[in-house]
């Protein structure tokens, strides 16, 4: 069986993705590895911080030899909204919005991040709070067979070269208030594209079959179910 080692300590996120894809994968979490190094996200996409996390973490465990079996992989997924009236904000910065403002470290709390996004829109028209979640889902292999005297520079360009992306984006609008009690981060805000109820108040069931992270998560499982049936 393939193991997925979710990149996140994103309790919300682990469920959705382990609901999306199933019981067909063995799965862990970066709660499971406690002494895994912590990636900063610095990159200015969501590719490039998705990449950043899959990699080190493949790399780590391929040097660190924490985890058994040759079909073990990193998945990490990394997520944000855009908002056509901020110019594609919050973006890459979503889940520290409103810390870009008082310079706090790490992330903010959802309130302060979806308070500061209402306050941004305020007074902009339902038809001009268009917005988007997209997500990017980096899949690295972790090499568990390298030898110990590869160039780590070498080993490093190995783990990128086969890491694979895949995206997904969800279109909708930014209510006026907030609604629901489902889902997480923006959830409460964001109204899919033909649609009147927000992701919160949508479920869980619905939000994965329509959501960015469902998408991306549909075109992984499509490509794992087809290497499995083709191998090589
Ligand atoms: P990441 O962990 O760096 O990918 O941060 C993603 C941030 O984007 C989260 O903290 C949320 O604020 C927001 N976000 C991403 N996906 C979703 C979603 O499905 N619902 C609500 N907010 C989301």
């Amino acid at each position: 069986m393939v193991t997925l080692l979710i990149a996140t300590r994103n309790a919300h996120k682990v469920g959705e993705i382990r609901a999306i894809l199933g019981e067909k994968f063995r799965y862990l979490t970066l709660n499971d590895l406690p002494n895994a190094p912590e990636v900063i996200e610095d990159a200015p996409t969501f590719a490039g911080n998705a990449t950043k996390k899959a990699v080190s973490l493949a790399m780590w465990l391929g040097e660190t030899k924490r985890l058994e079996g040759n079909q073990v992989y990193v998945l990490a997924d990394d997520s944000g909204l855009e908002v056509d009236a901020l110019d594609g904000a919050p973006g890459v910065h979503s889940a520290r919005y409103a810390a870009l403002d008082s310079g706090k470290p790490g992330n903010s709390p959802t309130a302060e991040n979806n308070a500061k996004l209402l306050r941004l829109l305020a007074g902009t028209p339902l038809a001009k709070r268009t917005a988007r979640f997209r997500c990017v889902v980096a899949l690295t292999p972790v090499i568990l067979s390298v030898s110990g005297s590869a160039s780590p520079v070498c080993y490093a360009d190995e783990v990128e070269l086969q890491t694979e992306l895949f995206d997904g984006t969800c279109e909708g609008r930014i209510g006026l208030a907030a609604r629901g009690q489902g889902g997480f981060g923006y959830d409460p805000l964001f109204i899919p594209e033909g649609c009147e109820l927000t992701f919160a108040e949508l479920g869980e069931e619905v939000k994965n079959r329509m959501s960015h992270r469902g998408k991306a998560l549909a075109l992984l499982s499509f490509k794992m179910m087809r290497r499995e049936s083709h191998p090589g």
